[in-house]
């Protein structure tokens, strides 16, 4: 857990982003992986809830959600796709949910979030508080720099989509698991448990990634599972 030296709540965007520019400094959201991990190094908290960035607005075939959305708002709302929905439900306990934010979901960049697979699939570009966006992929692979602050996540919202997970127990955090969507652009598929974080993979390449191990999987078992859930969910698309 972090050493928290100080608290600020800023009520704009601006003043969040002017107290971010302090390295020492970090943006809280619903603070479930703050509290529960962090470094060692003492650090003052940005709490980002009077931000007013937890809205949900359907914009055609596209939604906008608010980075300070719970997963708890995602999974009650109907604008927001299915798969996002089931994914924000499986991702963590009721209690968490309606603490745990889309934004710190993304900051956090847990290997097993079926949310974050479910995002990619659904071509989630990132929007910051500077006016930059980026596809969720890059900013998963480049991790967030010093200061930068999310304010929304746009997802398209039509397309078929699939999922086949295995996990422990049902309930579980997967081991490993493929999510897709096809719709006429094409298919994408994202797998879970195979890298440092969920990423989207072309077919052809599943059988040539090189999984990190654990006591959940060695990195041959997770291998195995992800060419076996992958031909599973593209079967049930085509
Ligand atoms: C018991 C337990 C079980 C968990 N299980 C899972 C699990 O199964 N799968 C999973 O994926 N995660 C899991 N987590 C991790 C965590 O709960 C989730 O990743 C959660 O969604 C984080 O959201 P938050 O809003 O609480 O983030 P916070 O803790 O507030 O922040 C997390 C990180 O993101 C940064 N951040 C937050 N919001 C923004 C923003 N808008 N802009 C820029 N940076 C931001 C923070 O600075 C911090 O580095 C678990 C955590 C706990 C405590």
């Amino acid at each position: 857990m972090h050493q928290m030296v100080g608290y600020h709540r800023p009520a704009a965007v601006a003043e969040a982003v002017r107290l971010l520019a302090e390295p020492t400094r970090v943006a809280m959201a619903g603070g479930t992986t703050l509290r529960h991990d962090g470094g060692a190094a003492p650090v003052e908290v940005v709490d980002l809830q009077a931000l007013d960035l937890d809205s949900i607005e359907a914009d055609g075939p596209l939604v906008r959600i608010g980075a300070t959305t719970t997963l708890q708002a995602l999974v009650d709302s109907d604008a927001v796709p299915d798969l996002v929905r089931r994914t924000a439900r499986a991702e963590l306990p009721s209690t968490l949910r309606s603490r745990a934010t889309v934004g710190g979901t993304i900051g956090s960049a847990e290997s097993d979030s079926l949310l974050l697979a479910a995002l990619l699939v659904h071509d989630a570009t990132v929007h910051f508080a500077d006016g930059r966006t980026a596809p969720l992929g890059d900013v998963l692979e480049v991790g967030l720099g010093s200061g930068d602050l999310i304010v929304g996540v746009t997802v398209a919202s039509l397309g078929a989509t699939a999922i086949a997970v295995t996990g422990r127990t049902p309930a579980d955090t997967p081991i490993v698991a493929a999510v897709g969507r096809a719709d006429e652009h094409g298919m994408r598929l994202a797998l879970c448990g195979v890298a440092a974080t969920p990423r989207l993979v072309e077919p052809a390449e599943v059988d040539a990634l090189e999984p990190p191990g654990d006591f959940r999987g060695s990195p041959a078992y997770r291998r195995h599972l992800a060419n076996v859930l992958s031909a599973r969910v593209l079967e049930e698309l085509s």
